[in-house]
């Protein structure tokens, strides 16, 4: 099965135990917030702090189980054809996101894709997990600052998870758009979409 997510939308799909998700960012650049729940229980979703404790490394590489907030093995990080270039860190962005930075008026966010795209297969989402957010460049610097300088990450990058249990994903393709000095997040070009091939 293969889909677009289009450019600010997100949407969920569900795949089962030993099943592959692969995501490309086919114009580079673009971030993907990843979101994942146990197909049979929604209470229990992937974790990134729970991971990334379990890890010992605040990016997802290769090889790496991302856990859900019961530590329990949900996706596996099966191959990374973006160099690395991935964050664990940032919370989803929602309107409070936006207008934080002086947005004025609604704005599209990944918070609000993961709403819509879970109503959509008839599930109310009230907490709103911290992503894996793949194609996001983010550093956290020696005194502990956290930054996000220029996107490098190429078009066609993409990412291979392959799923441990029956789990419901969704992918939103991150609206942030704004000029903010030193958190490009996505290209200046604004966002795009992303493509999905579940196998
Ligand atoms: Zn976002």
């Amino acid at each position: 099965m293969k889909f677009i997510v289009p450019a600010r939308e997100g949407r969920a799909v569900k795949i089962l135990r030993g099943q592959t998700i692969r995501i490309t960012t086919p114009k580079g650049a673009q971030a993907a917030d990843f979101f994942a729940y146990n197909a049979e229980d929604l209470g229990e979703w992937l974790s990134a702090n729970h991971t990334w404790a379990t890890t010992f490394c605040v990016r997802p590489r290769a090889g790496d189980d991302f856990l859900s907030r019961f530590r329990r093995p949900m996706l596996r990080f099966a191959e990374d054809g973006a160099q690395g270039v991935h964050d664990m860190m940032i919370a989803a962005c929602d309107q409070f996101r936006y207008e934080f930075f002086g947005h004025k008026g609604p704005h599209a966010s990944c918070s609000e894709n993961l709403c819509v795209a879970m109503r959509r297969l008839g599930h109310q989402i009230d907490v709103i997990p911290q992503p894996i957010n793949f194609f996001t460049h983010t550093r956290v610097e020696a005194d502990g600052r956290f930054v996000s300088p220029p996107n490098p990450v190429k078009p066609g990058a993409y990412v291979v998870l392959e799923a441990l249990i029956d789990v419901v994903c969704v992918i939103s393709s991150c609206p942030f758009d704004l000029g903010v000095e030193g958190w490009t997040i996505n290209t200046a070009q604004g966002p795009s979409e992303l493509i999905v091939e579940v196998s």
